[in-house]
């Protein structure tokens, strides 16, 4: 009974966040088309309203994105693909394509480790490890370090994101994996963080029976650890 409850009441502040998140980035662009619509705007003021309007659709684009992605996996829509793969080539290839993002920031990104083999599905792996990525990028520090590694520990395959930057507090630790909870709403805003990759970390984390483990220290990095079951082969 309370379980129902408890889920009820977490359905409805998600929904609340979602109507407050969404109508940021709308009532911005509704407000600069009736500035336009009012000729308001001046050949000089055109090119910034533009470029604002392109900001909070693309902000739109990427809550809209992240909300579908939570909710096909809260229901299982999608059936699961899992397959026999290498996870140190799925994270190599994830790393690949967060080359240019690392580099606009002077940062290096490092993959090392052992071919590990888990039963998983793939897109969703990536996903995971893109997230973990964009974060330990946009959250690190000028001519910082990302280092991806993949070993096997006691017959647990295990992936670990861990980065130079600028930590979590211990008292926030324990929230980041909730939906549309940032440590500092306004650097994360400014970056274009929504709140939801850590929660969709953690979803596919579960869908994996993987255990998660983060160690950060503010100011220093942090280190988050995926561990999966003992391959079966
Ligand atoms: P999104 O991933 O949806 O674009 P986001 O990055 O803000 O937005 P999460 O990935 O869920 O959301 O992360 C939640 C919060 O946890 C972030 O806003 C940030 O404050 C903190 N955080 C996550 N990863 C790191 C990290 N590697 N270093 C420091 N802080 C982090
Ligand atoms: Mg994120």
């Amino acid at each position: 009974h309370e379980n129902i409850l408890a889920a009820a009441k977490s359905r409805q502040d998600f929904t609340a966040n979602v109507s407050h998140e969404l109508k940021t980035p709308i009532t911005a662009i509704s407000g600069y088309a009736e500035l336009i619509e009012n000729r308001l705007i001046d050949s000089e003021a055109e090119v910034h309203v533009a470029s604002q309007i392109r900001h909070n659709a693309d902000r739109l684009l990427s809550l809209v994105t992240d909300i579908i992605q939570l909710s096909e996996l809260d229901h299982r829509e999608l059936p699961r693909k899992f397959e026999q793969l290498d996870l140190f080539s799925v994270a190599r290839e994830c790393v690949n394509e967060h080359v240019l993002m690392a580099s606009q920031r002077n940062i290096k990104l490092i993959c090392s480790g052992t071919s590990a083999g888990i039963n998983a599905d793939r897109r969703l792996v990536r996903e995971m490890i893109d997230n973990l990525l964009q974060n330990a990028i946009r959250y690190n520090k000028e001519n910082g370090t990302v280092k991806v590694h993949v070993t096997i520990e006691n017959g647990h395959p295990m992936i670990s994101v861990e980065d130079t930057g600028i930590g979590i507090p211990m008292e926030h630790q324990n929230r980041i994996f909730e939906r549309f909870y940032r440590v500092d709403k306004s650097r994360s805003k400014e970056t274009g963080g929504t709140g939801l990759g850590l929660a969709i970390v953690k979803h596919i984390v579960a869908q994996h029976d993987a255990e998660l483990n983060l160690e950060s220290t503010p100011g220093e990095g942090t280190k988050i650890t995926v561990s999966f079951p003992v391959y079966q082969g």
